[in-house]
């Protein structure tokens, strides 16, 4: 038995006549991947699917009625058996063979003489993925990881890499030299813009850089959003960034889970900062991110949550600009999206919030610049970050200024993690119960009318600490259904 049971090839069969035997979905399916590759297709079979009827009226394909004859075999390169009959596909494969014309039996490994792999189009990049027959679904879940890996954009770079190849080949005779060029090419800048939507631009640096004597390579920064702590809301662009970087400088927050993604060899700086401890400055990390770009390094900027949220991305991209170095962002899951989620609360709902605030409240003077009466109305949703310190004052201001002190809160500390916890209560007793349950950062607090509906749709880790609504989630029976339908102020 050889090492490798299956010799892979991509023919090209554009313009090669083609027979499918079957008429049915199955053969329909095969027919369109054998046009969308350019073939002549002829599908045989007394009945045809009215897709595969409209292609025969409209000449796409060509149709032979009635029942299998080795006739049909005459003339052509490829043959699909994919009838639901065993035997006649069993006998359209032995007699091509006895044409050495390569046959492919659906689902039937063992009769085909080829077979068609799982396949990643980003055309003209195609990767096909094959397990010899063994495991057809493990070759579709290797097909599925794949997918998420590779960025779409890659099928366009490739084009762009063809249409420049015959010059990429003059300007760097030398392997080594377009080797090099090859990779900045795919891994640079053009690509960036082509993930970044912009082909025209991406067109113009692929010109530039052929035109420009071959520089020292330059780096660039990729701030990436890297979520809430579950690695499963990690965005696919932002573990791309992460497969890709050389240097990793996150923050505090960022969750062990998430950097475990990252590039091995990538060197991991953790710059966070935490209230009251001394880590690095803002200017340190601006210096840092400056030398290592400079140096000609991908940086991964990784912060908690998304960058854009009360993570001061926008200063660094300032300070990037100002610097000239490329940059781009990849969004992440904020913190007040993630722990509602995961505490079965919706920010806004049609009967209980029109819209939702992401406020910051680490400390006195942040509160003291707040427009407290917008905050203190109802209907409305808070989502308040970093607020654990300041939950007295944050009481205190709200109710001054109106808000009920029936309003109910739910406060959910390391949201999607492991550790997940969500303490449940109202305004009144906010900075007690909070207390009383020890609740340390990282915690966001959500107030407003639908916190109440916690104690109902948590899903996520353990039960919200709550009062008495809690009580009766813990008695693990479905709420009855008058009970279900009580206004949401009364459960507060
Ligand atoms: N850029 C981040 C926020 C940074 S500010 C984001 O978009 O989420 C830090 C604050 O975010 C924390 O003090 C806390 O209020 C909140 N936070 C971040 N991750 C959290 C988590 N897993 N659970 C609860 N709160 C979180």
């Amino acid at each position: 038995m050889p090492a490798m049971k299956l010799y892979p090839l991509f023919a090209d069969l554009s313009r090669r006549a083609v027979l499918v035997v079957g008429g049915g979905a199955v053969a329909e399916r095969k027919a369109a991947a054998l046009l969308a590759a350019g073939a002549q297709v002829t599908v045989g079979a007394p009945e045809l699917t009215p897709q595969l009827q409209r292609w025969a009226r409209q000449g796409r394909i060509a149709h032979r009625a009635g029942e299998f004859a080795p006739g049909w075999l005459d003339y052509v390169w490829l043959v699909v058996a994919a009838t639901a009959d065993r035997a006649l596909n069993a006998r359209v494969a032995e007699l091509a063979g006895l044409q050495r014309i390569f046959v492919n039996v659906v689902d039937d490994a063992e009769l085909s003489s080829f077979q068609v792999p799982a396949v990643i189009d980003r055309a003209p990049l195609v990767v096909a993925i094959s397990s010899g027959g063994a495991a057809p679904m493990l070759a579709r879940l290797v097909r599925e990881r794949l997918e998420t890996l590779l960025d779409h954009s890659l099928g366009p770079l490739a084009t762009l890499a063809a249409r420049l190849r015959k010059r990429i080949r003059r300007r760097h005779p030398d392997l080594a030299a377009r080797r090099r060029f090859y990779t900045a090419l795919f891994d640079g800048p053009v690509a960036a813009l082509l993930r970044s939507g912009q082909p025209k631009q991406a067109a113009e640096a692929a010109e530039q850089a052929l035109l420009v004597a071959p520089a020292a390579a330059t780096g660039s920064v990729v701030l990436v959003g890297a979520g809430p702590g579950d690695p499963g809301l990690l965005t696919l662009r932002g573990l791309r960034a992460l497969n890709e970087a050389d240097v990793i400088l996150h923050d505090r927050l960022v969750s062990a889970e998430v950097l475990e993604l990252a590039r091995r060899d990538a060197e991991r700086i953790e710059v966070g900062k935490q209230a009251g401890k001394h880590h690095a400055t803002q200017d340190e990390i601006h210096a840092l991110l400056l030398e290592h770009a400079k140096a000609g390094r991908r940086v991964v900027r990784l912060k908690g949550g998304d960058p854009f949220v009360f993570g001061r991305g926008g200063e660094e991209l300032e300070f990037l600009r100002e610097h000239g170095i490329p940059y781009e962002v990849v969004p992440g899951v904020t913190a007040a999206l993630a722990c509602a989620a995961h505490a079965g609360v919706p920010l806004t709902h049609r009967d209980h919030a029109q819209s939702v605030r992401f406020v910051t409240a680490h400390c006195r003077d942040s509160l003291d610049t707040l427009d407290w009466r917008a905050l203190a109305q109802e209907r409305q949703t808070l989502a308040v970050y970093m607020g654990v310190a300041g939950l007295d004052s944050l009481r205190e201001r709200l109710l001054a200024h109106g808000r009920a002190a029936s309003t109910p809160f739910a406060l959910v500390e390391n949201g999607t993690r492991a550790n997940q916890r969500v303490v449940t209560g109202t305004l009144a007793n906010l900075p007690e119960r909070a207390a009383a349950h020890a609740v340390h950062s990282p915690a966001l607090l959500i107030l407003g009318e639908v916190a109440a509906l916690a104690d109902r749709l948590a899903w996520f880790g353990a039960a919200p600490l709550g009062g008495a609504v809690a009580a009766v989630r813990q008695l693990k029976r479905p709420l009855p259904p008058q009970e279900a339908a009580i206004p949401l102020r009364r459960l507060a």
